[in-house]
């Protein structure tokens, strides 16, 4: 590995020379880094996506135009991962709108987390000891159509800057607190100089120990991977720890293996967190092939979450005893530290429950 010191030198130069360009605030509409021009080129509609991948409207599996609650959208490296003609792609099929969406299914409701019962000040969610979500942005980068976030209101729960004060304070008020997880929508969408604000403000509450990141940008975008993020992550005080969120192995490429290597430059520890998803990657083969494509890059294996029970998403859901089964035929053929946890959210619950 190149060392530290070498590298943030490289850092710096670069950042130096980069910094006119960058802008102070997500809110403002100029997009002048790189990846904030990769992102304004996202494509937001099925149409533009069949023609991209050769795919024709009538061949896919039943579907439908997205609703303006939930839109479509995704990124352009994402859809250059999805291989061309094939309607049931593993990572086509977690973006494309269906009309099984419309479906009712006893059981799956608009708010299965009751989220809303934890939030103690505005993007500030604390349901378990020690920890605390901040939400900064209710934004992503790709639509994901098994999301909680489709019928969750999250637009009222991102943290305005106006608001951080409030959030900031509770956090400072709650000794109890000693980890900060960076949440949203997708905390890496805003601006790298609001997140050093944040990281700033964070770093000088003396009871905070450790921050840590859930991003799927790293995956869906991965020129978020900027080296002022590296150098802000090597940089703070607080133990950092990033957790990313693939689903199949094919979504990991070499731009992302790049994105990965970067980011241990940041002294990060890093993790996985992915969602048991119907027809995508319920087999022990796909979750396999998952956590050796994980591990070769550098990313630990973290949580295997049971989908949340959300109104128009039953397509997704993979039953439990299934899912205990490839569970457990995960953990016959691969090294512990290799197996995710097989867990479910379960509202009121002290912990996330771990099954099996
Ligand atoms: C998942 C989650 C966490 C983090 O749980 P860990 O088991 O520490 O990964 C914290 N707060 C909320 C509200 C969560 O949903
Ligand atoms: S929160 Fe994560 S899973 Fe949900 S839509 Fe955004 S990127 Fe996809």
């Amino acid at each position: 590995m190149t060392s530290v010191a070498t590298f943030m030198q490289s850092v710096n130069v670069h950042h130096d020379r980069a910094k006119p360009m960058i802008q102070s605030d997500t809110q403002t509409p100029l997009r002048n880094t790189s990846w904030q021009r990769q992102l304004a080129t996202a494509i937001r509609t099925p149409e533009e996506l069949c023609d991209l991948l050769d795919l024709h409207q009538d061949t896919l599996p039943q579907s439908k135009t997205p609703t303006r609650s939930f839109p479509f959208l995704v990124t352009r490296s994402f859809v250059s991962r999805i291989h061309k003609g094939d309607p049931h792609d593993p990572l086509l099929l977690q973006i494309l709108p269906r009309d099984l969406e419309d479906k009712k299914t006893e059981g799956f409701t608009a708010d299965p987390l009751q989220e809303n019962d934890h939030v103690t000040a505005p993007g500030l969610i604390q349901k378990y000891a020690g920890r605390a979500l901040l939400m900064l942005t209710s934004a992503c980068a790709i639509n994901c159509r098994y999301c909680f976030r489709r019928a969750f209101p999250y637009a009222d729960n991102g943290v305005q800057t106006s608001k951080l004060n409030e959030a900031l304070h509770e956090i400072s008020r709650t000794k109890s607190i000693h980890e900060i997880i960076l949440s949203g929508g997708d905390p890496l969408l805003v601006s790298d100089e609001r997140l050093q604000s944040v990281l700033q403000q964070l770093s000088t509450i003396p009871h905070l120990r450790r921050l840590r990141i859930h991003t799927r940008l790293p995956v869906v975008l991965p020129e978020r991977v900027t080296d002022t993020l590296i150098t802000m992550l090597a940089t703070t005080r607080l133990a950092t720890t990033v957790v990313i969120h693939a689903n199949h192995a094919q979504e990991l490429d070499d731009t992302v293996e790049k994105a990965m290597h970067k980011l241990r430059h940041s002294h990060s520890i890093l993790l996985n967190q992915s969602v048991l998803l119907r027809g995508i990657n319920d087999s022990a083969d796909a979750l396999a092939t998952l956590s050796e494509r994980l591990l070769e890059i550098g990313v630990i294996p973290y949580y295997l979450h049971l989908l949340d029970r959300v109104s128009g998403t039953s397509h997704f859901e993979v039953d439990q005893q299934t899912a205990k089964k490839i569970h457990t035929a995960l953990q016959n053929r691969l090294p512990g530290y290799a197996v995710p946890r097989l867990a479910q959210e379960v509202p009121g619950a002290p912990a996330k429950h771990w099954i099996g």
